[in-house]
């Protein structure tokens, strides 16, 4: 066996990814399969990002950039912050990386040492406990409930913090789970945090514009300003991109605001791992951010109707049973009732599921264990005769255990 860092031991395989191979091998194999795993929107990427990509190509623009992005791509981020997100962001304390994840990866490698803790609600987006248990930390899981449609209190928040606590994670819309957190729970959960200055907050909004109840946006950044960048105090980094938005996931663009401590921090690492974001990539996301904007109701209605689609389907199966997300394009589904005898758990359940034609992700692979939740993720990013037809094959397969 070749030797692997202790770092690379202690994580897994992105499960989402290995149940979308698994899917495209059977379909390769001849099978029929709905792939209903993946976390990207199926719509096209807009023609005016297009436009810019190919504009930056035939002007050669494929030489290295400054680290952290281009300046145009600063500050049509911090437009972005500000202008979405009500954040006060300009280029100076706004980076640029290769997705979210990067920089979700760069922030916590560049803050974490052995024996810190990170405090990751649960469910909770698959990298992570991945990247928090590659940079040191010990994860806490912070658990939620479909019941309280999967936000915590400030209470058990502050139940979760210690001494070593150094992050808190916050996803809003969160993927699984579609919650969304009102601003008022948001200032109670701030108030904790004013309590213990040592911990940093990673507030991930990289689905905000896909929100279906209306109504501005709620994020810590701007309702704290003081808690967020607060010169060497300041301590919320805000997570954006244009993956989900603009649908320009394979694009590889993530854009993160905080304090300028910690994204010097976070462009110092970066500057040793992929050296910049890709130059073409960045100019198609400056398109993104200073175009057009009003597609992006149109999308809303389109996922919105998915959802109800789904949900309603999902909530007249037996054994099932699925809150109505408020944001992103999953839900996450109860089946509790069908686990047991020969269905021992959830990923059992999903091979299940496979069998029957439509590939799902099981909630243990979003830690649902210790929410004491079984069941699975559905992507709604699929056309609704493709998302019908998928519900139809899960009757078939539930109705037969
Ligand atoms: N954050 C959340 C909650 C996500 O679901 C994802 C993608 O699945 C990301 C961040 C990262 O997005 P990307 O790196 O594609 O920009």
């Amino acid at each position: 066996q070749p030797q692997l860092s202790q770092a690379l031991q202690r994580i897994q395989p992105s499960p989402t990814t290995a149940m979308t191979d698994r899917a495209t091998a059977m379909r390769e194999a001849g099978r029929d399969i709905i792939s209903l795993s993946v976390g990207e929107p199926d719509l096209p990427t807009p023609p005016h990002v297009i436009a810019a990509m190919q504009q930056a190509l035939r002007d050669g623009q494929t030489r290295y950039t400054p680290v952290g992005g281009t300046s145009a791509m600063k500050r049509a981020a911090a437009l972005h912050f500000a202008r979405d997100l009500n954040i006060a962001a300009t280029p100076a304390n706004t980076t640029i990386s290769a997705g979210g994840k990067q920089a979700i990866f760069h922030a916590l490698c560049a803050t974490i040492d052995p024996g810190d803790e990170v405090v990751i609600p649960a469910p909770w987006w698959v990298s992570y406990p991945e990247i928090a248990r590659f940079a040191g930390a010990t994860v806490v899981p912070l658990p939620t409930t479909p019941a309280s449609a999967f936000r915590f209190t400030a209470q058990a928040l502050e139940a979760a913090i210690t001494p070593r606590t150094r992050w808190l994670l916050l996803n809003s819309p969160g993927n699984p789970t579609g919650a969304v957190f009102p601003a008022d729970e948001l200032r109670a959960i701030a108030e904790v945090l004013d309590r213990h200055p040592r911990v940093l907050v990673m507030s991930d909004d990289i689905y905000a514009p896909l929100r279906y109840s209306g109504g501005d946006h709620a994020t810590l950044a701007a309702l704290r300003p003081d808690l967020a960048a607060n010169g060497d105090k300041g301590r919320v980094l805000t997570i954006s991109g244009v993956s989900k938005s603009h649908a320009m996931t394979g694009l590889r663009i993530g854009f993160a605001t905080g304090p300028e401590w910690l994204i010097r921090a976070m462009e110092r690492l970066q500057s040793h791992s992929s050296g910049n974001p890709c130059s073409i990539s960045q100019a198609g996301a400056v398109a993104a951010m200073e175009g057009p904007q009003d597609f992006l109701a149109d999308w809303r209605q389109i996922f919105r109707r998915r959802r109800d689609l789904v949900c309603a389907a999902v909530n007249a199966m037996p054994g099932l049973s699925t809150p109505v997300p408020d944001g992103a394009f999953y839900c996450l589904v109860d089946a509790a009732p069908l686990i047991g005898g020969d269905m021992p758990d959830d990923g059992a359940l999903a091979l299940h599921l496979l069998d029957h034609g439509v590939a799902v992700v099981p909630a243990s692979a979003f830690g649902g264990a210790h929410c004491g939740l079984s069941g699975f993720r559905i992507s709604f990013a699929a056309g609704e005769d493709t998302l019908r037809e998928a519900l139809q094959r899960i009757e078939t397969a539930v109705t037969k255990l």
